[in-house]
């Protein structure tokens, strides 16, 4: 049976339901079949046939495809226009996957696909493969039910997502024209630790840095030199002192100065998330919680910038003592970024301090992405939200910003797009680890809510 998409307010889905549950299995086979293919972008074991095989389930779909390439591994992206007044989504994945090893760690080899409890296992299986074949999945059901889209559809799957997309933002400056859509859906990480779904609306931005401070040339005897010489861990230890005080709050001039308060939406929406302090302390065998004791702890994550210390070298360490006078010193660390904080401006203010605090630090950048946010009053929080609830039966969380980095910036800042997370996969999805995992219902839960949230999406016409 054929039909035309009904453009209503309340979307038939029973159709499309009833569809992807009479294919189950082939569904599952097909996605096995995609998972035994490595694609590790690290060291680009299968990369360039996992974009061919990608990009030609996409035109069997009946999209139109496209391999773009880029200065590294290449992109796929896909195209079906249905109606130009039609709200037009960009669903964005990522092909490649981590390397697999600890090898010995997998109970099953991580490219032979098994199912065990209710579980796919496989290397990329929720990160992202599964996550974005059932994407792919939803769009095949809609025009097998309907021969047609609710809405306009790109896909863009990127092959070097775990290799921190070096080449996505000269991407997507360079495609602005082709990627032009009215919001962007990402299916990538996990549903919330208690099972129920989420609508993630931003991400804390990062600034990786590198502090070295030199004392003498060669290190020295504390006993013929201290006192003379000038010592470069206590020069950085002096340093980081006066990045942050011992109320937590960051002491960089002007450091605060573009952070966004959280609005009345946002403060609601982090209440609401399920929480147990007691737990998360008892978990992880901690007294307290970091400094500043008042703020809340979804606030922490969302809407506060952080500068954490996550390492600091130099002089000795190892067994008993050595009276040493150390040479260099290092530290790493790690500053993110809230709305509308941006990479730029952070790190010419954190070369401003250390230009006044300690001249002879020497900084160096290891690099950086500025954070986003999309408004949770966006005209398409609603129907993305009725989606989950006709797929899934339960109401989304909604999630201001998560506390993790990725480079939605180049959707919400660069092209101008309202951007949402709409998550699959379950919360020990063990993505980046040994045994890496996807609940199997959650990948037909992932078809339906992909099929919904474009029915919806094209039902806001008639609003
Ligand atoms: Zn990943």
């Amino acid at each position: 049976m054929s039909i035309p998409f009904s453009h209503d307010a309340t979307p038939d889905l029973s159709h499309a339901f009833a569809h992807i549950d009479t294919q189950r299995q082939q569904f599952l086979d097909r996605l096995i079949d995609y998972l035994r293919r490595p694609s590790i972008s690290a060291y680009g074991e299968g990369i360039e046939a996992v974009a061919d095989y990608i990009a030609e389930v996409m035109r069997k779909i009946g999209l139109t495809v496209q391999i773009l390439p880029t200065a590294g591994w290449p992109m796929v992206f896909g195209e079906y226009a249905t109606r130009p007044d039609l709200p037009t989504v960009l669903l964005y994945g990522h092909y490649d996957v981590q390397p697999p090893d600890p090898l010995e760690e997998w109970i099953s080899p991580p490219f032979e696909p098994t199912i065990r409890d209710g579980r796919l296992y496989a290397r990329g299986v929720g990160d992202n493969k599964g996550q974005h074949f059932a994407q792919l999945l939803a769009l095949e059901t809609l025009l097998a039910c309907y021969s047609t889209l609710p809405c306009n559809v790109k896909v863009l799957l990127e092959g070097e997502e775990e290799v921190g997309s070096p080449h996505m933002p000269a991407f997507i400056a360079e495609h602005h024209q082709e990627l032009q859509a009215d919001l962007v859906i990402i299916s990538d990480g996990p549903v919330h630790e208690s099972g129920q779904s989420t609508i993630c609306f931003g991400v804390r931005g990062v600034l990786d840095l590198e502090l070295r401070a030199r004392g003498a040339n060669r290190d020295l005897h504390s006993g013929n030199w201290g006192g003379i010489v000038p010592n470069p861990l206590w020069t950085l230890v002096h340093l980081l002192a006066s990045m942050k005080n011992e109320r937590g709050e960051i002491t960089i001039d002007g450091f605060y100065e573009h952070v966004q308060p959280l609005n009345e939406l946002e403060r609601q929406a982090l209440a609401s998330l399920p929480l147990n302090i007691e737990e998360v302390k008892r978990s992880l065998a901690l007294q307290r919680l970091d400094e500043p004791q008042e703020r809340g702890y979804f606030e922490r994550l969302s809407a506060w910038p952080t500068l954490t210390i996550n390492g600091i070298h130099g002089g000795y360490g190892g067994p008993g003592s050595k009276t040493v006078l150390p040479h260099e010193a290092v530290a790493k660390c790690d500053i993110r970024l809230v709305e509308a904080q941006t990479v730029e401006d952070i790190l010419a203010k954190v070369k401003a301090h250390i230009q006044r605090h300690a001249p002879e630090v020497s900084v160096i950048s290891h690099g950086g992405m500025d954070p986003s946010k999309t408004p949770l009053d966006s005209a398409y929080t609603e129907p993305l939200h009725q989606a989950i609830r006709a797929a899934q039966g339960t109401e989304p969380l909604l999630v201001p910003a998560m506390g993790g980095s990725l480079p939605e910036y180049v959707f919400t800042k660069t092209l101008g797009i309202p951007t949402f997370g709409v998550p699959y996969a379950n919360a020990d999805e063990a993505n980046h680890a040994p045994n890496e995992n996807l609940e199997i219902e959650r990948f037909f839960m992932g078809i339906k809510t992909g099929a919904a949230m474009l029915a919806y999406l094209g039902a806001m016409q008639n609003k």
